[in-house]
């Protein structure tokens, strides 16, 4: 077993959320199979590997939320990936890869509902 922290997806959320905070604060553990014993998803360290991989990430309605499809160059570490999963640095990396197009956006090629934690900016007017 792997060991214990705190899944982001434990909350606490905004006061609208459908959400319940759970304030357990440690005890999660990735399973053998490499996803979060609470919600399900693949560790950061796997899904930006999988991306860097040639991975393909389905969007999907929830801006908390991405699919994993494997591709001939990537298999996928597990079905689903929970962005609350990401630390700071790993949404910086996200975003890089975003940008750079360095990640495969499964159909329609973008994120139609932005991750939370994405703005969009405007290009410099050159
Ligand atoms: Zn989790």
């Amino acid at each position: 077993m792997s060991e214990a922290f705190r899944c982001g997806r434990r909350g606490p959320w905004a006061a609208n959320s459908p959400f319940k905070y759970d304030q357990v604060e440690k005890g999660d553990h990735y399973r053998d199979g490499g996803t979060c014993s609470y919600c399900g998803s693949v560790s950061q360290e796997a899904f930006l590997a999988f991306i860097e991989a040639g991975g393909e990430v389905g969007p999907t309605d929830k801006s908390y939320k991405a699919y994993l499809h494997g591709t001939d160059t990537a298999q996928a570490p597990g079905i689903k990936f929970y962005f609350q999963h990401l630390d700071e640095a790993g949404m910086r990396k996200f975003i890089e890869l975003v940008n750079a197009k360095r990640m495969r956006i499964g159909y329609p090629g973008h994120f139609y509902v932005r991750p939370y934690f994405c703005v969009p900016v405007k290009a410099d007017a050159a």
